[in-house]
Order: structure tokens, then sequence, then C-alpha cells
């Protein structure tokens, strides 16, 4: 896989003669044996590094010439169609100057969040050969996140007990017009932590660090035929990864969109956006609990909700809506949160003596269901695949599932031979078992939430200890929005659902 040096300016004036002459006498030959030709040209010029070739066309516009004993792969990028290239084309355009040296692998996974590690992870246990390429130094260390994981993320990843994980076993929830509720919980039902820490736990449990490349970003992506070809820069150099599937991980506004074209862009009206302060208490002896909390109504955000989720001296403190509902406010998302951090107590106590470290903002998908989530070759996983909930904006775990499920996915179309549209349908119908409901019912209850405001929601909800439990049951994940649904709300809901 390891390839060094690059092919393409090392041609002496010798060489380069000699390459015309022998491109130009074979231009009527059949595509196969100009490729083996091509290859044999290659072999005679540097045979210390090709010592065997197979030569295969790779799609319409690019042709491929690997030397597997050598772990070498030649790459051209070529304007014309295969089936009507000839060599003299090729030659007018300077061959040799489109010629690259590679990587190859069966999967190449962008981005290390919890799509793109959880991936990484699957893969390694299934001894598929991949690499997973990522802009960070450090997974994820930039990732603008609350950071709260649900216990059954935790369980099911293998990443229980990681350093910086604070455990979370209350949650208070305010609705306008209505005291703040605290529900309690026995056992712990998550953990807050940052997403470097997150980053840093699921790495540990990826055996195969050598394939994940930090600082590594995705510029371009070609599908063609058999192959992607994935072009990077890493350490400030252009490369080429060759791959037999791509899982596009790369968050909320994906790579690959800007090249294949799978699904329209996600509306303003079902993209979510956020502003988080993250901050420190200054005072020694101060640590907050593990309460989460969350709260509701227009004083607080624009047609979303605001929360605090704190990490011992430490809390992230954010708010923020859909991404239409913040455009047509009168109020900067910012002011929100400063109104909050002014007047909310016990936030306003707890947090009077904190700094802000860090003021930060990000966009999140808060569509439900978007489909589709799978392209030739090619599988969205996490937030690039909408793969987050649309009532509490909460995507790791879906993420975390759907990496796995991409993985799984990948091996079976790998091990079939292909990676077509028609072999890649099942990842989405298993992301679609496991999560789709909660995509579905948030994305309902997120449409209701906006017609007819939360403090309807406030008095339906709170009418009892029980569907305050209900609620942030779901809120931290421990129960499933539909199940929430039915079990809270009053008769006439029930029956419409
Ligand atoms: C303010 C905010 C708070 C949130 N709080 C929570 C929360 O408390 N709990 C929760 O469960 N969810 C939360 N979410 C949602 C959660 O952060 C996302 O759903 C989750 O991170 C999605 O994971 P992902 O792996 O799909 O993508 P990401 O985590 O976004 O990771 C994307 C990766 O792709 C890489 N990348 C991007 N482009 C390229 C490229 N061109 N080349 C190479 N690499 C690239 C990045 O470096 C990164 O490694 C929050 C979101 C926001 C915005």
């Amino acid at each position: 896989m390891r390839v060094t040096g690059n092919l393409s300016y090392s041609l002496s004036e010798a060489e380069r003669a000699e390459r015309d002459k022998r491109l130009l006498q074979h231009t009527s030959e059949t595509s196969v044996y100009r490729q083996v030709l091509l290859t044999g040209v290659l072999q005679s010029t540097y045979p210390d590094k090709i010592q065997s070739r197979a030569a295969k066309p790779v799609g319409t516009r690019s042709l491929l010439f690997s030397a597997p004993s050598s772990g070498i792969n030649v790459y051209s990028y070529h304007p014309v169609n295969i089936e009507g290239y000839s060599i003299g084309n090729c030659y007018q355009e300077d061959y040799y100057s489109f010629l690259e040296m590679g990587y190859d692998t069966d999967v190449l996974v962008i981005g290390a969040g919890p799509a793109g590690l959880s991936a990484a992870r699957s893969l390694t246990r299934m001894d598929v050969p991949f690499i997973l390429i990522h802009r960070e130094k450090s997974p994820c260390e930039k990732k603008v996140c609350g950071g709260f994981i649900p216990q059954r993320a935790l369980e099911r990843f293998g990443i229980e007990d990681f350093s910086g994980a604070y455990p979370v076993d209350a949650v208070r929830m305010r609705f306008p017009g209505a005291e703040g509720k605290i529900v309690e919980f026995k056992e712990k039902v998550g953990v807050n932590a940052t997403r470097f820490d997150i980053g840093r736990a699921q790495l540990s449990s990826i055996d195969d660090s050598e394939s994940i490349w930090s600082e590594t970003e995705a510029t371009r992506v070609d599908i063609a035929g058999d192959e992607c070809l994935t072009r990077i820069v890493r350490n400030s150099e252009d490369d080429v990864i060759s791959s037999k599937l791509l899982i596009d991980a790369s968050g909320a506004n994906p790579v690959t969109q800007r090249f294949v074209s799978i699904r329209d862009r996600i509306p303003n009206t079902s993209m979510g956006y956020a502003v988080q302060y993250q901050m420190h208490l200054d005072s020694e002896s101060s640590v907050l609990r593990g309460v989460n909390d969350f709260i509701y109504g227009s004083e607080f955000s624009p047609g979303g909700y605001a929360w605090s989720f704190p990490r011992g001296r430490e809390v992230a403190v954010g708010t923020g809506g859909l991404v239409d509902r913040v455009r047509n406010s009168e109020k900067r998302v910012e002011e929100f949160l400063e109104h909050l951090l002014k007047t909310v107590e016990p936030l306003k106590s707890e947090l009077g003596n904190a700094t802000v470290n860090k003021r930060e903002s990000a966009l999140m998908p808060l569509a439900g269901i978007v489909r589709p989530s799978y392209a030739r070759r090619l599988i969205l996983a996490g937030d690039s695949a909408g793969h987050c909930s649309p009532i509490t904006g909460e995507g790791i775990f879906y993420s975390m599932i759907a990496g796995e499920l991409a993985a799984i996915t990948s091996k079976d179309a790998i091990r079939e031979g292909g990676g077509s549209t028609n072999q890649l349908r099942v990842y989405e119908k298993r992301w679609m078992k496991e999560f789709g409901s909660d995509l579905k019912w948030g994305l309902w209850l997120q449409r209701r939430f906006l017609r007819e405001g939360s403090k309807s929601m406030g008095s339906v909800f709170l009418r009892s200890k029980k569907s305050q439990k209900l609620i942030a049951e779901m809120l931290l994940g421990k129960r499933s929005v539909r199940n929430a649904i039915i079990r809270a709300a009053p008769g006439y809901l029930r029956s419409k659902i």
C-alpha cells in the first residue's frame, strides 16, 4: 500500500523521447493492449520501482496501473472516456504529467467523528483493509458539541469508562410558564465529555491505529468504474487514495456532496444552528453536579431549546434553532444565551463566577429521515446522512450505529465483488430499523413544537411526575421518541400516531 516518490517529474529528455516514440507507434491497438503497453513503458523506464503489472481500466476518467508485488499503483486522470481513449490523446495531453503515485485500500473512511471512528472499529474487527482520514491532529478536537453520550452508546461501543467522562444521573427541564423540574435517576444515564476525550476513547477501541491518518483532508472525490479516487492533502502535499468503497462520515456538510450527486442539500428549514459557550468555574471549591439542563421557550432560543451540560468545573452551555428561524429572529443567538445566563436559576447562581473560555457555533441536521444515504460505491454515515435527532440534536449514538452498519455493509459488498447501489441498499434498511423511528417521530415532535410553541407541550408534558420522567428518559436516550410520545401524550394525540 505504501508508495514513495512521484514518477511524473523524473523523466529525462531521452526518456521523454523514448516514451513518445513508443506511444505513437501503438495508437491503433486495442485499449487493453494499450494499457499493458503503457505499463510496459513505465516498467522499462523504472524497472526498480515496478516489478509486475496488472493494468485495468477503472472508469471513464481514469486508468490504474497497479504493481501488486511492489505495492505500487499509478493513476492517470484523463478527460476522455476510456472506450474512446487513444494513446495519441494521451500523448498530446502529456500523459506523464498526469501520473501520480498513490495509495490503495478497500474502504476509505472520511472523518473521525463518532461515525467514522465507529466504522474504523468495525472494519478493523472484520479484517477489512481501510484508511480513515480526518482533518484534525486528534479526532474531532475542534468539533462543537455538548458532549453528552447516553449510556446505551457507551455500553454498545465499548467505551464505558474513559478519562474525561463525567457521569450524568439527573435532568432538569424548564418549560415556559412552569417551574423547573428535576428528574433524578438511581443509576448513571450517560456521561458528558469533551469531543477530544470522546475521540480518544473511540480511538483506543481501535487496534489498527496505523490506518488512521490525522491532518489529512479530502479535497476531491471521483467515483468511476470500480474505484473511488479521493484526492487528499497530507502534510501539505497532494496525494490520491484509490478505494473500492467510500464511507463519507465528514459531518453536517459532507465533502462528497460537492462531487457526487446523492440528494439535495438539507434546507434551512431543517438545518439547525447552535451557539455554545465553553465555561470554566473559577472557584476552586465549586464542582457542578451531573445534572443536564434543558430549557425551552422563545425567551431562551429561536425556536429550539437551550442546554447546559456540566463536566466538573467545566460546562457547555448553548442554545439554537432552525437556521431559517435564527435568520428571522430579531435577536442574535448569543443574546438568547446571555439572557439565559443572567435570568434562569439555578444556572444563574451556579455559573455566576464562571468565565467563558470559548465561544463556538455549528450546524446540525434536524431533518428527520433523509434519503438516500448511499450511491454507487458510496455510503453516508452520521451527520452527513442526517443521523441526528430532530428534537434533541443528539447525534453521537446514531452516528456510531451508522458507522458500524456502514462497515458491515461495505464488508459484504466487497466480498460480493462490488458496491453497486443494489448491494448498498441494505445499509439504509439497517439504519432505518435501528433508529429510523426516532428520526421520524423526533421530526413530528419538532414540527409540533414549532407550530404550537413549547408552552402547549409543556402543559401536556408536565402534568405528572410520570410524564416528566418519560420526557427526561427520552432526552437522555433511555426511551425511544415514539414510546415517550405514546406514553406521555393525551388520548387525542395517541389516536393520531
Ligand atoms: C452545538 C452542538 C451540540 C451537540 N451536542 C450533542 C450532544 O450533547 N450529544 C450528542 O449525541 N450529539 C450532539 N450534537 C450532535 C453531534 O455532535 C453530531 O451528531 C455528531 O458529531 C456527528 O458525528 P459524525 O461522525 O457524523 O460527524 P462529526 O462529528 O462532525 O465528524 C466529522 C469528521 O469529519 C472530518 N472531516 C470533515 N471534512 C473533512 C474533509 N474534507 N477531509 C477529511 N476529514 C474531514 C472532521 O475532521 C471530523 O473528524 C451536537 C451538535 C452541535 C452542533
